[in-house]
């Protein structure tokens, strides 16, 4: 509405410096990003790889964003997509009204996840929105078993299980002792009776890559169970294969209460499971444990950097944590920009790979060849060489 634009406009007239650039206000963008820097448009995809609006290709680390296990643009995928825009670009669930490709998805689905029977399946348009759900499911459980109280969730904070996992001294198990006890002694002080429900991602993804330590959720399970607390599984990114296994409960023997699933189901829900049929011809997960090696070793070979603070994953989602002194107690002041130079530098090489301050992530696509591999670990190689050599500098300064 033009009316409207022209308004908005007037009032941030006032102060015009920062309103070039894009139209878009951009998730995950810094204000200063969208506003000085041009973005980087990303006009297609093929395979693993997507090519940029002047025609550069890169290497698509991170799976669009966690989810296009099966690459940029599996043909079976595009053709079950046209056929159903053809046949029903839309229809709800609403007032018992659906579809048969919710119906049969659903099923699939329930029958797929053997971690634990699960009763129903329940659709929203993201992970995002799954776990908002999540939310009011658990409400209402506890409204209708008449504890209206019993209303509070438990999640964990990245600093939670962040750095402590390398800092202590004790084992893994240990570890896993304390972190159950710090949950026993949170929900004691919060009353067990308002505590519905505890959250948890099997692997921790946009918080680092932070898979959990040994015996972490058998000690996790015995505590919520005890106080009869739901467990809600968020495997957005865990599920389908990426950590080696169908799903990330089956991994860490989780048996959850309720699953949030998104992403590569997204996929998968096109045309009556046509992803998920295309899954299983190329079985996903024998296809993660076959190449999965070859990129976790390939990449945590460059563990010795004196710039890395701790390389650490599984299947195919890794994160490297730079850090000085070989620590992850010693970051580098954040005003280095050593991951952003880092993630730079494998732009400018053809790759894109996830920063987030100095950690930086990938979860490649499924589909990702040994070759791919190569390039992969070659491209970390160079980017990682830079990276010494700038933080070099920077030290000498
Ligand atoms: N849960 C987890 C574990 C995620 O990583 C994400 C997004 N990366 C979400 C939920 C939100 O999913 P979506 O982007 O589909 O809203």
């Amino acid at each position: 509405n033009s009316t409207q634009a022209s308004v908005e406009n007037d009032i941030s007239g006032t102060d015009n410096k920062g309103f070039k650039g894009h139209d878009m206000l951009a998730p995950f963008t810094a204000g200063w990003q969208s506003t000085d820097v041009d973005p980087l448009i990303i006009e297609k995809s093929e395979g693993s790889y997507v090519y940029d609006n002047k025609g550069r290709k890169y290497l698509d680390t991170l799976a669009g964003l966690w989810c296009t296990a099966l690459g940029g643009n599996e043909p079976r995928l595009v053709e079950a997509a046209t056929k159903q825009l053809n046949t029903l670009p839309f229809y709800h669930s609403f007032w018992n009204r659906t579809t048969k490709p919710s119906l049969d998805l659903a099923k699939e689905l329930l029958d797929m996840f053997t971690a634990k029977k699960m009763a129903k399946a329940f659709f929203t348009n993201s992970g995002s929105e799954a776990n908002d759900t999540q939310v009011k499911l658990v409400w209402y459980y506890n409204n209708a078993l008449g504890r209206p109280n019993k209303k509070k969730f438990i999640a964990r904070a990245k600093a939670y299980h962040g750095s402590t996992l390398i800092s202590a001294s004790e084992t893994e198990e240990e570890f896993s002792t304390r972190l159950a006890k710090n949950l026993e002694d949170l929900i004691l002080k919060e009353g067990p009776d308002t505590i519905a429900a505890f959250i948890a991602e099997p692997v921790m993804g946009a918080g680092g890559v932070i898979p959990p330590p040994a015996t972490y959720f058998d000690k996790i399970q015995a505590v919520v169970k005890k106080y009869d607390i739901l467990f809600i599984a968020d495997e957005v990114i865990c599920a389908f294969g990426r950590l080696g296994t169908m799903f990330g409960c089956d991994k860490y023997n989780i048996k959850p209460d309720l699953v949030s699933l998104a992403k590569v189901v997204y996929d998968i829900g096109l045309d009556n499971q046509e992803n998920k049929r295309e899954a299983r011809e190329r079985n996903m997960v024998e296809r993660v444990n076959s190449i999965s090696p070859k990129f976790q070793e390939g990449l945590k070979a460059f563990s010795d950097s004196p710039i890395v603070g701790e390389i650490r994953g599984t299947g195919l989602i890794l994160a490297t944590e730079f850090a000085d002194n070989k620590s992850p107690n010693d970051p580098f002041p954040p005003e280095w920009g050593i991951g952003a130079y880092f993630g730079a530098q494998c732009e400018k090489n053809g790759m894109l790979v996830r920063v987030a301050g100095d950690t930086i992530m990938m979860s490649p696509p499924f589909i990702a060849t040994p070759e791919e591999l190569d390039e992969l670990i070659s491209i970390y190689g160079k980017a990682l060489r830079e990276t010494e050599k700038r933080v070099a500098e920077l030290k000498s300064q």
